[in-house]
């Protein structure tokens, strides 16, 4: 069976325009602050792609650019303006942080009604509620493909792999939120294999290149690839694309599967926070 490639440069694209259209229509302009500590090359290249998407889309964005020992308080000072700043709707510490800096406090110092990354303990709280909020962007562009691909959540099984606060556990909640049933995996899960051979719908989330096989994958199963990993100067996923691909009935790809969507989603939670 050759399986369908979910194209998420498409998908995302679309939500793109239809973003660029709203902000066209609207009376508001949607304001994101983004702020990058130090010289990270891969933070720099996800802020580069998100200013860009902003602009594309037709959003207000000002980027901060902050020295690497930056202290906690200046850091902390800068949110403070920008949670102030009426022309800000959204705003997003790119992250990692230097180890000197509390990540948690930063975090949770943007206000809950700007935070589009959706990180801030509110909104993880609404998750988990079933409340309207903002959703962090990753597992919510997954969702958006899942929607796309046709793929009906309620009465599934799920199966995430990876139990990280700003992927895997959200994605879990948004599944649980669609009547999916869910199982999280980690990397001390026993028989990962016979678990992941169970779902209907797989997300990879783990940063191990090429770790889920086609012998994990039940047939027709949906698989969404969350990884980046850069090899040979290359970006490959943690899902085995040329073997999954023979025994899936959907798969995202790697680049241009869920990369692409995260940015989307960014964007489309901007102006989410700005019409609110
Ligand atoms: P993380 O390191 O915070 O979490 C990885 C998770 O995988 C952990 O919960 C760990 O227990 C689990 N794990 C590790 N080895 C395992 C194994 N052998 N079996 C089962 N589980 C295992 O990573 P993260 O921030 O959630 O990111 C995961 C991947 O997704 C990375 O490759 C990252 O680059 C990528 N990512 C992509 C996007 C995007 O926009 N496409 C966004 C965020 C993260």
């Amino acid at each position: 069976m050759e399986s369908t490639i979910i194209n998420g440069r498409a998908v995302a694209d679309e939500v793109l325009a239809s973003c660029a259209t709203k902000i066209s229509q609207g009376d508001v302009v949607p304001g994101l602050a983004v702020i990058i500590v130090g010289d990270n090359p891969a933070s720099q290249v996800y802020v580069r792609n998100k200013v860009r998407a902003c602009e594309k889309a037709g959003l207000h964005s000002e980027k901060y650019a902050l020295s690497v020992d930056v202290s906690e308080v200046e850091l902390l000072g800068k949110v403070a303006q920008l949670n102030a700043d009426p022309a800000i709707h959204g705003i997003l510490v790119q992250l990692p942080l230097p180890a000197h800096i509390n990540e948690d406090k930063v975090l949770t110092a943007i206000a809950a009604h700007k935070d589009v990354d959706g990180f801030h303990p509110e909104n993880i709280g609404r998750l988990v509620a079933g409340l309207p909020g903002l959703r962090p962007c990753t597992p919510a562009g997954c969702m958006v493909l899942l929607e796309r691909a046709g793929v009906s959540l309620s009465g599934s099984r799920a199966v995430v792999i990876g139990r990280s606060n700003i992927v895997g556990k959200p994605m879990a909640l948004m599944l649980i939120n669609a009547g999916a049933t869910v199982t999280v995996c980690n990397s001390k899960t026993p028989s990962l294999a016979a678990t992941v051979q169970q779902a209907d719908i797989v997300i990879a989330a783990v940063g191990r290149p090429r770790l889920i096989t086609a012998e994990m994958i039940k047939s027709g199963a949906t698989v969404i690839d969350v990884g980046i990993n850069r090899e040979d100067g290359g970006l490959v996923g943690d899902v085995d694309f040329e073997s999954v691909r023979t025994v899936a009935g959907a798969i995202t790809p790697v680049p241009g599967g869920v990369g692409p969507m995260t940015i989307a989603m960014l964007v489309s939670n901007t102006l989410q926070a700005a019409i609110a």
